[in-house]
This record gives C-alpha cells, structure tokens and sequence, in this order.
C-alpha cells in the first residue's frame, strides 16, 4: 500500500482520531473548546518544499486543513463551541506520536475572605511526618492539621471542581496573631485542570464557612478570568489597607506626643527595611511605603490603640516598635521608647477593588 509522503495518510485515520477524541472529552465538562495540532517538523519542511516548487501560493496548510475538519466534525458531534481565545478545552493532537491530549484550562474564582480568629496562617503546612506525600498522619492529604486559610478554603474548591489542585492567590497576607475583619481580603482561587466546570458557588461559600464554623468566613465568591489574578497580585503593593494596631509603650505616654506622632506620620513615606523576622523568606532591601492618616484612642496611659490607613505591604508591626531602626521613622522613634505590640486588626482592604476590576 501507498503512503503520501506529506500527511502519513493521516486522513485516513481522521475517524479513528476524532473517535478517541470524544471518548477522551467525556470526562470533562466545557462549553467551548479548541484543536491544535502538533506536526512533525519534517512533514512541514516536505510541505513548504512542494508549495514552492509548484509555486502554491493559496489554499490551506494540511495542519489548518486539519484543524478545521476536526474542529468542525467534534463541534457537530459534541454541540459545543469552538473558541480559540478562552477555550475551556484545549484538544491537541500530537502526530508524531499519534496522541491526544486534553488540557482543561484553569477557572479562577474571585472572593473576599474574613478571619475572625488568631493563630490561623495562610498558607498550609506541609505534614510533619511525611512532608507533603502522604500518610495516616494527616489522612493523606499531605498537609498539617494546623487550621489555615488555605486548609479551609482549597479543599473544597479542589472537590467540587474535580480538579487536580487549587491555589490561592491572596492580595496580601497577614500573619497568623492577625485578624482581617470587615471588608476582609480579597483573593482569587486558581483551580488546575477541572473536570467539572458547571459548580454552583453558593455551595463552595457554604461549604467553607459551614467547616470553618465562624473562625473564618468567605464572601463575594464569582467568576473571573486570569487577568483579575495578576491584577490583584500587583494592586496589593500598592492598594490602600487600614489597620487598628493596639501597642503598649514603654511608660505613660501624653496626648502631646501621641499628637506628634500622627503629625509625623501622616502622609509619610516610611522607609522600611526587610523585617527582622520575615529575613529567611524576603530578600533584605530598603522598601518605601506611604502612611496615609493616623489616628489614636488612648485606653490607659500607656496603651493606645491607632487607627493607620497606609500603603499595601507596608510592615505595621515594625512600624510600631522600629525594629531596630530598620524602620523609620517608627511610632517607637517618635516617642523616644520602646513599643510593643498588644494586637495588629486588619480592618480594611482595598473597598474599591470590585469596583476597579469592574466585578459585582
Ligand atoms: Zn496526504
Ligand atoms: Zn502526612
């Protein structure tokens, strides 16, 4: 039998192909789809050789000839769309090796979350005992028990999207003494390689809030595509925060200095070196964060409670007590003593953020 020397009689097996591709889709629920074709570099290479010694100047390639008869005959045997922008899935035929793979593209759900409760981290723990493969430790799930923001929130996501993995991109994070109440935070959950797509939100909402039982709380929960992910990484620089940051000082303190404090530090740019304590994960450099207002309530006579609107990523614990100077000018400069903080509430988080990213 004869070969053509250009598609490997490719066409013949177009039936084979596109049968083992709806077989390999089943799996997934999409609304919009598209085909890419891997050819070999050889076939290419014989196929602009035969266009330019006929002088062939029209017609289509046999990879879009190919894509569009597969593309036409799925969409006709599937009723789904084809989108070669934002496809849910994305069909890829690799001739060579006669193989098809199927890449559902990632769904990236935008919400808000509370934190109600101290001693919750953010980001999960690998399992001591096993360090994140598995074992009867952490029911193999590879994670510590220790409650944290992404424990209470990933799985759930990871389930009801029959996805292979979730991952969660906050704006910003707090630490684990810290709450963030009111508006909460915002984030935007990244969920890899779904086979359902179809998944009421509400569900996910109650789900999470009805595990985390008041400690945390999730709100706002909607679709959004990739670009509000980048957005909000990089909006967390520079979006405004509030927080209410209680310290004790060192000894009494007087409304007059608490009055040159917040003279001082309104509308300052704060010059901040990598915290002590953050140095084993960030690299040590000078960062330059803004103060926008200050205002205090005196409690006793030497604990105040200061209420501070500043820039994103500005540290608010070492704008307390300095840090050894790291950071200056610091609540701590300005009085001339030493200030330790009692409690730090994140109590605002960019509340025009759905506004600007043009959500609901
Ligand atoms: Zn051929
Ligand atoms: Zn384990």
């Amino acid at each position: 039998s004869k070969v053509c020397i250009l598609c490997k009689n490719l066409f013949f097996n177009i039936k084979k192909i596109i049968l083992n591709i709806i077989y390999k889709i089943q799996f997934y629920e999409f609304n919009t789809f598209c085909v890419g074709i891997k050819i070999p570099s050889d076939i290419i290479k014989i196929e602009d050789e035969i266009r330019t010694k006929y002088e062939i100047t029209s017609g289509d390639s046999l990879k879009s000839f190919f894509n569009k008869i597969l593309c036409r005959i799925i969409s006709k045997r599937t009723g789904k769309k084809v989108d070669f922008y934002n496809p849910d899935l994305k069909i890829i035929y690799d001739m060579k090796n006669d193989k098809i793979v199927i890449e559902p593209s990632s769904i990236y759900v935008y919400g808000r979350y509370i934190k109600n409760k101290r001693g919750i981290r953010q980001t999960r723990e690998y399992c001591d005992y096993c360090r994140g493969s598995g074992c009867s430790e952490c029911n193999y799930t590879g994670y510590s028990k220790e409650p944290s923001i992404e424990g209470y929130i990933l799985p759930v996501f990871k389930e009801k999207f029959n996805a292979e993995d979730s991952i969660l991109h906050a704006s910003g994070r707090e630490d684990i003494d810290v709450i963030t109440i009111n508006t909460g935070r915002p984030f935007v959950v990244e969920v890899r390689r779904p086979l359902k797509r179809n998944v009421e939100l509400k569900q996910i909402e109650d789900e999470i809030n009805k595990k985390a039982n008041g400690d945390i709380l999730v709100k706002n929960l909607q679709f959004v595509n990739r670009n509000v992910m980048k957005k909000i990484k990089v909006l967390s620089k520079y979006e405004e925060k509030t927080y209410l940051l209680k310290v004790k000082f060192e000894r009494p303190v007087t409304k007059q200095t608490l009055d040159f404090i917040v003279s001082q530090l309104t509308n300052r740019v704060i010059s901040q070196r990598t915290p002590t304590r953050v140095l084993y994960r960030r690299k040590d450099m000078v960062r330059y964060k803004m103060v926008y207002s200050v205002e205090y309530k005196q409690i006793d006579k030497n604990i105040v409670e200061f209420t501070i609107k500043c820039q994103g990523g500005l540290y608010v614990k070492e704008l307390a007590h300095g840090d050894n100077n790291r950071t200056n000018p610091s609540i701590a400069s300005l009085a001339n003593m030493n200030v330790e903080v009692l409690s730090l509430d994140v109590i605002s988080i960019s509340p025009e953020l759905e506004k600007k990213l043009n959500l609901s």
